[in-house]
């Protein structure tokens, strides 16, 4: 679970309640992230609408087929300038649209055809068409999905390694700052609808520098991961679990309560101290300074995040390795 940051299909990810948050985390992205997965991928992509007018051409599609946006968008896909042609040499655009068919009975279509070339020759392609719809479920268009058939890769498979990218820490495979946000974002909607609070954890490694500057900065990567597994390994399936960069962490429990921040918090403090690497022979043990803060109606994500921060830097100055809450030092006794 805790490996991959794994955007698929069904769902995603990394100790996310996978079906219930992921469709609302991709509603959260905004334009210009889809705009810039589309246009990265090696394929051609465009959406018409219900008159077959096309409203979107990426990237792709002006690699594939010569014709810039500017030469397509408005015009309807049925005229003369894609021209899909199929093994028999009808002319689909005519008769057999694949658009408009999933437009009509909202079924996806497969089918391998002859793309007109800007430049006066054919392309083969593998195209795909799928119908989209509106929140209420109402059809409003469809979108083409189209590929060079030499080309093994598929789109769908492409646009989720993309994503994943987007969204994940390189080095440890949990999430980045960019997810932080995004789920931030999100708890903090689920609050004001659902009056659920959310917990933040921040967590930053203790003494970091000497242990880079002692083992090397390949051991000091090897801690961040070990630091980010421990986390992600002794959290709910539904806690998330961000890398801010350099050395420091963020945690967000959805549906949180004190004293289960203060339990979360305990838990983090201790296993991770109780963890070590054995370096031949030699073992470096390693803690983090820990502070929390539950969210409140009135107080916006930044302030809670801004609240547990203060926590944190109470802990570095009461000698690292320790864990506050409100203002308190909440380590368990062992
Ligand atoms: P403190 O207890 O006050 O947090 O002391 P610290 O030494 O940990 O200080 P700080 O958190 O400011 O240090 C972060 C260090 O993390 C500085 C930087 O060299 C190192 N660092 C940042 N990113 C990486 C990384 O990806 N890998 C490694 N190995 N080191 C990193
Ligand atoms: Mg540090």
């Amino acid at each position: 679970m805790f490996e991959t940051l794994n955007i698929s299909r069904r769902g995603l990810i990394l100790g996310i309640d996978r079906d219930k948050f992921v469709p609302h985390i991709l509603e959260n992205l905004d334009k210009s992230f889809y705009m810039t997965v589309l246009d990265a991928l090696n394929d051609g992509v465009y959406f018409v609408n219900r008159k077959r007018r096309v409203l979107y051409w990426n990237k792709g599609a002006e690699r594939l087929s010569g014709f810039t946006a500017e030469d397509v968008l408005g015009k309807s896909c049925a005229d003369h300038t894609l021209n899909h042609v199929d093994d028999e040499g009808n002319c689909l655009c005519l008769q057999g649209c694949p658009l408009a068919a999933c437009m009509r009975d909202g079924q996806s279509r497969e089918v391998d055809v002859y793309m007109h070339h800007k430049a006066g020759h054919r392309i083969p392609v593998s195209i795909r068409s799928f119908p989209i719809r509106n929140e209420v479920g109402k059809i409003t268009g469809s979108v083409e999905v189209f590929k060079d058939n030499s080309q093994h890769l598929t789109m769908v498979s492409e646009f989720e390694s993309l994503q994943q990218e987007v969204v994940t820490d390189p080095l440890t495979g949990v999430g980045n700052r960019r997810f932080a946000d995004i789920s931030l974002d999100r708890l903090q909607v689920m609050q004001s609808r659902e009056y659920k609070p959310y917990g933040v954890i921040v967590a930053d490694i203790d003494n970091f520098k000497s242990i880079n500057d002692t083992w090397g900065h390949g051991v000091g990567d090897r801690v961040i991961v070990a630091i980010a597994k421990t986390m992600a390994a002794i959290l709910r399936p539904s806690d998330i679990v961000c890398r801010l960069g350099g050395d420091e962490f963020l945690i967000l429990l959805p549906n949180a309560s004190p004293r289960g921040l203060e339990i979360v918090g305990n838990r983090l403090d201790l296993l991770i101290k109780e963890s070590w690497m054995d370096l031949e022979g030699e073992m470096l043990s390693f803690s983090v300074s820990i502070g929390a803060a539950l969210s409140d109606m009135g107080k916006s994500a930044e302030a809670v995040v801004e609240q547990a921060d203060k926590q944190l830097y109470l802990s570095k100055a009461e000698g690292r390795g320790c864990f506050h809450l409100d203002g308190k030092k909440l380590n368990a006794s062992r």
